[in-house]
């Protein structure tokens, strides 16, 4: 997938790879920092007013390529820079996402 969150930590499974994940963490909500620098026309606000990464029709990020990799990797968002793959985060949305899939229900826009 695409995010590059492979920082290290106590915490982490390395078994969870994003090479073998369905880039689910691309489509959380990614709420931007006034410090981000990523170019207006791939952001939106949302109705609570939230500056935010936009979607797709299908609920991906804008920024993931057809690779499945991050567009704007050199200028992504802090909150992706800290999200980290194989972490209690990472595992909890990769998770819920099996376990919807397993029941037969629509993906969720976090
Ligand atoms: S900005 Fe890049 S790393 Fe962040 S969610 Fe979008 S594609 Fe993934």
């Amino acid at each position: 997938m695409s995010c590059s969150k492979t920082q290290g930590g106590s915490d982490v499974d390395p078994s969870v790879q994003c090479g073998g994940c369905d880039a689910i963490c691309c489509r959380l909500t990614v709420v931007l920092d006034p410090d981000d620098r990523v170019p207006s026309h791939l952001t939106d606000y949302t109705h609570d007013g939230l500056h935010v990464m936009a979607r797709d029709e299908e609920g991906w990020c804008v920024a993931v390529d057809p690779e499945m990799g991050c567009s704007i990797y050199a200028s992504r968002p802090d909150v992706c820079r800290r999200f980290v793959m194989g972490a209690p985060y990472c595992r909890d949305v990769r998770q819920v996402h099996h376990d919807q899939l397993r029941r037969g229900i629509p993906l969720t826009m976090y």
